[in-house]
């Protein structure tokens, strides 16, 4: 069968092939991929918008409809085009309970803490979690709510930083302690391949609501670990937004997540890390689950689940 990758909207319950629904509608070139969509800026997207209105709701033609076994979901954003920015110490209980199995003292910090995961650690939403046992001992899980932005801008005010958000996804930030340890930086512990899951889907910012009322929650072979609300965030996403974007350019398609809730492997006594064959479930209310399951092997991405 045709395993080109190509855009997909949800209906309802089903999965529809967007360029066979409307592709033929579409004015110009159609966008090949996500991020050209959303770099296609707010004009296409009312465009795209009134096509799937128009042909999306019923008598759309059969092949625009696949069956779910023929589906392979990929990561809304597979290969990002830079860097995901990410945030540290966003929760106060997760602060503290990592402040504490590092022995260290719990300060709440006045700015966001940033730092990046590496456009090739993402993977898709039910593919495995990659474990190369020679790299890390220490792989623990992270549940976080991720915006991508829909339009650029720099010095953007937190008064309108929302208006610069195209959607909301859900991103694991699986972390390899030890190597966070090791290196005294973030960057290589969160980068390794498949470290990234992302999904299930790309929920449009008029169609989530408001993204602060969020339940949030992480499940390792069924057994809840995390299970927060987005309340909760230290910095709040249009804050973020106005510390990021200070004297600095961001773009559409560039993704933030925005930190983890309490409940980490690291935070536990004794420390708990994923081990060979652990389901790791990622949820956040009105987005969906990622399902990745970890294998201790080296040629594992994108073997069924
Ligand atoms: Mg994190």
């Amino acid at each position: 069968s045709d395993r080109t990758p190509r855009i997909g909207v949800v209906r309802g319950n089903r999965l529809l092939d967007l360029p066979k629904l409307v592709g033929s509608h579409w004015d110009g070139s159609f966008p090949g991929s996500m991020q050209a969509f959303i770099q296609a800026g707010p004009e296409a997207w009312r465009r795209m918008e009134l096509l799937i209105e128009k042909f999306g709701s019923g008598n759309f033609p059969p092949e625009a409809a696949p069956r779910p076994e023929e589906i392979s979901l990929d990561a809304p954003i597979p290969r990002p085009a830079k860097n995901i920015v990410c945030l540290g110490s966003n929760y106060a209980a997760h602060m503290e309970e990592s402040a504490r199995a590092r022995g260290r003292e719990v300060k709440i910090p006045p700015a966001p803490v940033f730092f990046t995961k590496a456009p090739t650690s993402v993977t898709g939403p039910l593919d495995r979690i990659p474990w190369d046992t020679t790299v890390t001992s220490e792989v623990d899980w992270e549940a976080e709510l991720a915006i991508v932005l829909g339009v650029g801008g720099k010095d953007i005010p937190r008064s309108q930083a929302l208006e610069h958000v195209f959607g909301y996804t859900i991103l694991n930030d699986v972390s390899a302690r030890d190597l966070q340890q090791r290196h005294y930086q973030w960057f290589k512990g969160k980068s390794l391949d498949g470290f990234c899951p992302m999904g299930p889907h790309l929920v449009t910012a008029d169609e989530f609501g408001d993204p602060q009322k969020k339940q949030i929650s992480l499940r390792v072979n069924g057994i809840v670990k995390q299970s927060a609300s987005t309340a909760d965030m230290i910095f709040t996403i249009p804050v973020i937004i106005e510390f990021l974007s200070q004297g600095m350019t961001l773009e559409a398609g560039d993704i933030i997540s925005t930190g983890t809730p309490e409940g980490v492997g690291l935070g536990r006594t004794p420390p708990e890390y994923l081990q060979d064959g652990d389901l790791v479930e990622t949820e956040i209310e009105g987005i969906g689950v990622l399902r990745n399951r970890v294998v201790a092997r080296r040629d594992v991405l994108r073997t069924p689940l």
